[in-house]
């Protein structure tokens, strides 16, 4: 017999279970061999209500088969109000979650970026471009603007509540259940691009002498070039990535 999965349900999908069950993870027995329609028919959660499965941070439809210890998250609407919930679970899946984020969120970017996550931001990006972008890229959109997130264009869309960074990035993180996806410091905070360790020696006539000196490990953003190495700042960087990662549920 396959293992139990362990089931999340956000905001409203809780009213279907019974209030010992809401707010928290669930163990749920799978039946032999189960997908993931036959588990939401078995808790009690219409799929019309659900607009997002993901089973360990990927977005997966309603034939996936689950095989037992998977971590289910389930979500209601994303908050952009998108008319066809249904047909988002079963047709559109993320394959991936990536973001793109509007305007007034770049700060939100660079620490997405920090822990991993492809994130598009540009600061002059217009509503219809970066509903655009969300459509065609498959890209959750990132704003505090309610209005952005409800236009008719945008297929999925997340709702930011805080004006802190620092706060924003562990909602975003703690809302879509994102913990187990958390890659930090393998992408460039600047450019978006992905990281590739390099040896000392290639890169040495581009360090000031006391990096030379103090640091043996080196890596270089394949889109912008920036060499990234772990300095003061990086350590301040480790102590937010901890703090994010250490309010996992989970454990
Ligand atoms: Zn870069």
């Amino acid at each position: 017999m396959p293992g139990p999965v362990l089931l999340r349900c956000y905001a409203e999908l809780n009213d279907y279970l019974a209030p010992a069950e809401r707010q928290r993870d669930q163990e749920v027995p799978l039946a032999g061999s189960m997908t993931l329609g036959a588990l939401l028919a078995r808790v009690g959660i219409p799929a019309a209500a659900v607009e997002i499965a993901l089973i360990d941070g990927e977005s997966r439809g309603l034939e996936h088969p689950l095989r037992g210890g998977e971590r289910v998250s389930l979500y209601p609407v994303f908050e952009a109000l998108d008319p066809t919930p249904l047909l988002l679970l079963r047709e559109a899946p993320l394959r991936r979650v990536r973001f793109v984020a509007d305007a007034h969120l770049g700060r939100l970017a660079r620490y997405l970026r920090l822990l991993g996550f492809d994130t598009r931001y540009e600061n002059d990006l217009g509503d219809a471009t970066l509903a655009a972008i969300a459509r065609r890229e498959g890209r959750i959109l990132l704003s505090r603007d309610r209005a952005l997130l409800a236009g008719p264009a945008l297929t999925h869309g997340l709702w930011v509540p805080s004006t802190r960074p620092r706060e924003q990035v562990a909602q975003v993180v703690e809302r879509l259940d994102l913990y187990r996806l958390l890659r930090p410091f393998t992408r460039c905070t600047v450019c978006n691009g992905l990281l590739a360790a390099v040896d000392r020696a290639e890169v040495a006539a581009e360090l000031p002498e006391r990096v030379r000196r103090a640091f043996d490990a080196f890596w270089r953003c394949q889109g912008c070039g920036r060499l990234y190495w772990q300095g003061s700042h990086y350590q301040r960087l480790r102590a937010l990535v901890e703090q994010i990662a250490a309010a996992c549920p989970c454990d």
